[in-house]
């Protein structure tokens, strides 16, 4: 299969935010066979490389005058070992909901309550993305990588990822450097729930639940998420725009003495995660808006463009509030999604 290269395309049907910014160079890579082509036309190109998966934790600010490579790689497989665990492959450019559900169908556990992340398997990684008490490290035993400087096929261990709250060794210490084309995951036919985190156990009492299976808790989890997020085909956004600022255990014992609402969970020995929507909330920035773009009315974490806000418009909104959490509450705010050019 060939590759078709396009030129000055725009991306704004590409990221989840709804950023109308163009690609010099655009390629959809549909198999890793093709994958040959692609690293002979980075070199002709000689451009920087940025691969997109569904876009959804992206901030476009400008044109960008790169090579867009658009993941399509399909597929998925279940490998059943001795021991029982189950293994599932799938290709990097799978969507991941329709991925965790067609695990659920098969009775096949442990993603559940990683329902209704937007984008695909290849990106998970990249953040090790999380949700309701359970991250993508949980559950992954290894992924298949091409190293875009060298060309070589790489296998990556769940250890070798370095996975950290929403990070890994491909957001921190070698951006953009691999594709990542399959993820290998580790799943069980026992279906063990993982019900401590927020609201879920209220959520499930509510509805005269008592133990629920695992569709019914993907089911429940898709519900709460559709409540709570604005849907980026609606409103444009990309999930949470800030990390929940991870600090030491005794700033936020003194924090809470002045703000003894403050929300906070214990996080590694001596440090404490803070909820950075209710630090937001607290200082009235939920429902704002700047022009088009605007915090979330129903959740402070989420940024959002109701229109035409382009993505300096969005991190300008996002300064003022960090400037302000920081004048106010001494924490400075991480911006959660990847930021180009
Ligand atoms: P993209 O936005 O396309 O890319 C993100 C980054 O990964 C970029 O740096 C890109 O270059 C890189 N990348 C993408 N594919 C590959 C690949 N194959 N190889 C190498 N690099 C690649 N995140 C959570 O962790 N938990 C949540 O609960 C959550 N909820 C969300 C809810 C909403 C409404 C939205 C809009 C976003 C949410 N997110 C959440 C963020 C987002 O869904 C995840 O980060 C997701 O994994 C991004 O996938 P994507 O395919 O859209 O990645
Ligand atoms: P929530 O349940 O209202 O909780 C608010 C925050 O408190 C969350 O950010 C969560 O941190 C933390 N939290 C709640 N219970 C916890 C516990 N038992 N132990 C430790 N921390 C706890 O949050 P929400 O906004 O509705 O989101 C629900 C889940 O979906 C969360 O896990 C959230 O991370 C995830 N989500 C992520 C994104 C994204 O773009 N990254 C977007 C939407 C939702 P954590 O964030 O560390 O889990």
């Amino acid at each position: 299969m060939l590759l078709e290269l396009q030129e000055n395309i725009s991306l704004k049907s590409f990221n989840s935010f709804g950023f109308d910014v163009s690609a010099r160079y655009f390629v959809e890579l549909k198999s890793v066979e093709q994958f040959e082509a692609l690293h002979q036309l980075i070199a002709d190109c000689d451009l920087p490389v940025l691969i997109i998966g569904g876009g959804s934790n992206l901030i476009l600010t400008n044109d960008l005058n790169q090579l867009v490579v658009v993941n399509r790689i399909s597929g998925h497989s279940i490998s059943e070992a001795e021991d029982g665990t189950l293994c599932v492959t799938a290709g990097a450019g799978e969507d991941w909901h329709t991925l965790v559900r067609w695990t659920l169908e098969q009775g096949c556990y442990g993603l559940e309550n990683l329902s209704l992340i937007p984008g695909t398997v290849g990106a998970a990684p990249m953040q090790n993305i999380g949700a309701y008490g359970v991250e993508l490290k949980d559950r992954m035993l290894s992924l298949e990588a091409f190293d875009l400087d060298t060309g070589e096929k790489q296998r990556f261990s769940c250890e070798e990822c370095q996975f950290g709250y929403r990070d890994s060794v491909f957001k921190s210490r070698y951006p953009g450097r691999y594709l990542i084309t399959s993820v290998t995951f580790s799943l069980s036919r026992t279906f063990k729930p993982v019900l401590h985190y927020g609201g879920l156990i209220g959520e499930l009492e509510a509805r005269g639940i008592e133990s629920p299976g695992a569709l019914q808790l993907s089911d429940l989890i898709c519900e709460t998420r559709n409540s709570k997020l604005p849907q980026p085909e609606l409103i444009g956004n990309a999930g949470s725009f800030f990390k929940n600022p991870v600090i030491q255990t005794q700033q936020a014992e003194q924090l809470k003495e002045r703000y003894p609402g403050l929300v906070s969970f214990a996080d590694k020995p001596g440090y404490s995660k803070l909820a950075a929507g209710w630090l937001i909330d607290q200082l009235g920035w939920k429902g704002r808006r700047e022009g088009d773009a605007g915090v979330y009315e129903k959740q402070a974490l989420v940024l959002v463009n109701y229109g035409d806000a382009s993505g300096q418009d969005i991190l300008e909104l996002a300064g003022d509030i960090q400037a302000d959490v920081y004048t106010n509450f001494g924490v400075m705010l991480e911006i959660e999604p990847r930021c180009y050019p």
